[in-house]
Formats: structure tokens, C-alpha cells, sequence
């Protein structure tokens, strides 16, 4: 009873020094979110594009493979996931045994929902090949909640596979290209895409680099590819948050969705972050909101609910996707 004392006070604590400025109305609602965190035992997951005050209050902040990772090994009787909702539904299938709170089941993601499991059986059926070559290489690029993910043969990461990993396999189309431009192999793409990352235009590259001509650009691989050929690095959210922890340089252009700007400057002080371009937020991410956590924990609802059938055979290409570095 006295450590979760001392992990409500430090949360509090943690929270209230980054917040003494003007966003106290906050304060109550959060003090009861750890109250009612400790009374469920439960540990909070956020996306990092989340809004800034969800990822303050979350035990863990990270990209879709990083949570997918601490929701395999964490354990926790309740997960409240703070994201989209393939991303919840995820964490249900890596932790059935925990229930999984999804705050507010509204946000899905428009990528996620841009190939159905009537379209992936229609493919697969059309292309048996491609399913043959898909169990080989593993090296897949994709969105999906159970539903979607028990038709296919692999999970989705941001990050590019190593040489030789991909094959001719569906992906979606602005990683799926980059990755086929980078390992200069022919790769067929899903017609799908993110309209937030496709909102950044090359153009945006250009004009940044003149305000800000010794920063480092970073983007990430949901863009076109004609704006990953301009940028300096093309990396996953969680690899951005390492670059720019490791490098030596002092300016970086971020070209992804803006709420990561709100972990990077909290974890680099010393270091300025420039957004490639203020308007790329994706609405579903910043929908969870402090209020929406409080009611889940309080009420236990809403939970991710699958059935055992998606539960089993989606843990498959969940897996696979967690094999990948
Ligand atoms: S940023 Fe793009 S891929 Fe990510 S949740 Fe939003 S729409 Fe989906």
C-alpha cells in the first residue's frame, strides 16, 4: 500500500511540475485518474500522438510497436490504451488475460479501415502466391484490428524492414513504396494511406529548410516518397525519439504528426524542434481526452472485446510483427 502511495505522489508530483502554468484545471480530474489508476491497478499506454496532457498522465508513451511490446510483457489486470482502436485491439490480443479499457471507441484509424477482411480474402484468394511469400519474408507493412489481422499473415511496424526481409506482398502504399525504393525491390502495393502524413508535401521540405538551414529533417514513412527523398532520415516515431536523443546537433525539422513535439522537447530540453508543417495532427489520435480516461477507469468501460476465434488466429501475424527489430 505505501509503494502505490509513493507512485500516486510521484505521478502528482511529475505531473504538477510540468503543469504549474496555467493548466491546473487539470489537476483535479488527473489527481482522481491516479487515484482511480491504483484502485484498479492499472497502467495507462499512449500513443505518441496523443494530446500532451494524456501522454503526462500515461506510465508508458510510445509507437505502435513499443506498445504493442509492453502490452505482450506487462502483465497489468487492466491496460487503459490511449490511441486508435486497432491499436487497443492489439493490446487485447497480446494481453486477452488483462481487460483493456479503450477510453473513447470513436478513434479509428482512416488507414486501418482503407483494406477490409472480405478485400484481404478477395486478395489472398486472387494471389496465393503473395500469402506463400508473405509466411517467408514476414516483412510486412499493415494497419489492422483483429478482425482485419486474422485474415493476414503480418502485423504493422513504421519501421523499414532490413534487406531481403520484404517480398512481394501487400502493403500500404507510402511505406510500402519507400520500402520497395529502398531496397530496390518490386513490391505490390494496398491502395491505402494516411491523410494525415499525406498533408505533408515536399514543398513543406523546401521552406522549412530555408528558416531552419542547419537542422536536421526528419520524416516519417507514411509520407510520399518524393518528400522521404528530400528528407534526411526516414524512421518510425520511436526511432525519431532516438536520433534525436543520441545526436550531437541541436535543431531538428519533424515531419510527422505533431504531438510527438510534446515528448521531444520535454525529453531534450537543450534541443529546438521545429514541426515540417503545424497542421498535421490526426484528429482520431488526439480524441482521447482526460475526462474520457477518468470515466473508463471509474466505470471499467469501455473494454476491447473480441471474439476467441479472432483472439487465436490473429495472434499469429501479431507475433511476427513483434520479431522485427
Ligand atoms: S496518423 Fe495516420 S496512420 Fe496514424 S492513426 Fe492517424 S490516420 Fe492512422
Amino acid at each position: 500500500m505505501l509503494s502505490c502511495y509513493i507512485i500516486y505522489i510521484t505521478d502528482l508530483l511529475k505531473y504538477s511540475f510540468h503543469y504549474g502554468d496555467g493548466t491546473q484545471g487539470n489537476m483535479e480530474i488527473v489527481k482522481e485518474i491516479l487515484e482511480w489508476k491504483i484502485r484498479r491497478n492499472a497502467l495507462i499506454l499512449a500513443h505518441n500522438y496523443t494530446r500532451p496532457e494524456i501522454q503526462d498522465i500515461a506510465d508508458f508513451v510510445g509507437d505502435s510497436l513499443e506498445l504493442s511490446r509492453k502490452a505482450a510483457e506487462c502483465h497489468a489486470p487492466v491496460i487503459v490504451f490511449c490511441g486508435v482502436r486497432f491499436m487497443a485491439e492489439t493490446a487485447k490480443l497480446l494481453s486477452p488475460e488483462s481487460i483493456v479499457l479503450h477510453p473513447n471507441p470513436l478513434p479509428g484509424c482512416p488507414m486501418a479501415d482503407m483494406a477490409s477482411p472480405e478485400e484481404i480474402r478477395a486478395y489472398r484468394a486472387k494471389h496465393p502466391d503473395a500469402g506463400r511469400r508473405i509466411r517467408q519474408h514476414h516483412g510486412g507493412y499493415q494497419n489492422g484490428g483483429g478482425h482485419l489481422l486474422h485474415q493476414r499473415q503480418c502485423g504493422k511496424t513504421s519501421r523499414l524492414p532490413a534487406a531481403g526481409q520484404a517480398s512481394a506482398l501487400p502493403s500500404r502504399r507510402q511505406p510500402g513504396a519507400n520500402i520497395a525504393a529502398k531496397l530496390g525491390r518490386k513490391i505490390e502495393l494496398w491502395p491505402g494511406r494516411c491523410p494525415t502524413h499525406n498533408k505533408i508535401l515536399p514543398e513543406h521540405i523546401t521552406a522549412a529548410r530555408q528558416r531552419h538551414p542547419i537542422a536536421i529533417v526528419l520524416v516519417h514513412p507514411e509520407c510520399v516518397p518524393a518528400v522521404v527523398a528530400l528528407a534526411d532520415h526516414a524512421l518510425s516515431t520511436g526511432g525519431m525519439l532516438r536520433f534525436v536523443h543520441e545526436s550531437a546537433q541541436k535543431e531538428f525539422i519533424i515531419g510527422t504528426e505533431c504531438g510527438i513535439l510534446h515528448r521531444m522537447r520535454k525529453e531534450n530540453p537543450d534541443k529546438a524542434f521545429y514541426p515540417l508543417e503545424p497542421a498535421v495532427l490526426c484528429p482520431n489520435m488526439k480524441r482521447i481526452t482526460l475526462e474520457d480516461v477518468l470515466n473508463s477507469l471509474r466505470d471499467m468501460s469501455p473494454a476491447v472485446e473480441l471474439e476467441e476465434e479472432v483472439l487465436r488466429r490473429a495472434r499469429a501475424p501479431i507475433d511476427r510483427m513483434l520479431e522485427v527489430r
